[in-house]
């Protein structure tokens, strides 16, 4: 644990600094459990993990205390557990990936509420649905039953400045408005999550109403 930091007080200050309306996803990955439990204390309700067994130790400790986001690649044979832990799903970006969430949910009788991932930098290695498929993407994946397509989630390519990343958010934020106006049934374009601890601010004034930070809260990751 990173003893310079009183992460409890950086997750009080950053909520105090959000827009009303925002909704803070802390993301946990490589953090142990008494450090992200140190992030609830500090009033942060939702948790992002990209790994199942990291969230599942942190879910021991933490359990129904926060919402679960999973913000990480997906993976076909970890679906069934990361269904019945996790709240939302914040990455879904294949049809065979919304076919499994659906055996899954189906077996439990639980829907899930999804975000599709958009790959809004159109860049070839990174994972994420190509923006001009995703209106018909979202239409197909609106079909299973037990998924909820609830908005959209993008990264923007890496390394780039917040002013950079800005013309990135600001097409995601036209798709979602796009897709919203479209009317597919039983399609609600409610959250738009953009915008990680360099990039926040700009994402917020592009229109993101779920922002996930790691960094901020806990300090620089150390491997
Ligand atoms: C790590 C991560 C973040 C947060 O990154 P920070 O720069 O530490 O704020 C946000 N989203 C995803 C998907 C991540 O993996």
């Amino acid at each position: 644990m990173n003893r310079d930091i009183d992460i409890a007080a950086a997750t009080r200050d950053l909520l105090s600094e959000l827009t009303p309306g925002v909704e803070l996803v802390v993301a946990a990955k490589t953090r142990s459990p008494a450090e992200v439990m140190e992030a609830i204390n500090g009033g942060a309700k939702n948790i992002g993990e990209n790994y199942l067994d990291e969230a599942e130790r942190a879910f021991e400790v933490i359990g129904k205390k926060a919402c679960w986001h999973f913000i990480g690649r997906l993976q076909k044979n970890k679906i069934g557990r990361i269904v019945e832990l996790f709240d939302l799903i914040e990455t879904l970006d294949s049809i065979d990936m919304a076919r499994l969430i659906e055996a899954s949910c189906t077996a439990i009788g639980k829907v899930m509420p999804v975000l599709v991932e958009i790959n809004i930098g159109r860049e070839p290695q990174k994972s994420g649905i190509m923006p001009e498929e995703a209106p018909g993407f979202i239409q197909e994946a609106a079909g299973f039953r037990h998924l909820r397509v609830s908005g959209l989630m993008t990264m923007g390519p890496q390394n780039l400045s917040q002013g950079e990343l800005r013309p990135y958010f600001t097409a995601t934020r036209r798709l979602f408005g796009e897709i919203g106006q479209s009317g597919i049934a039983r399609v609600e374009m409610r959250y738009l999550s953009m915008g990680m601890t360099d990039s926040y601010r700009a994402a917020i004034e592009e229109g993101a109403n779920v922002v996930r930070i790691g960094s901020k809260i806990f300090g620089p990751r150390s491997g």
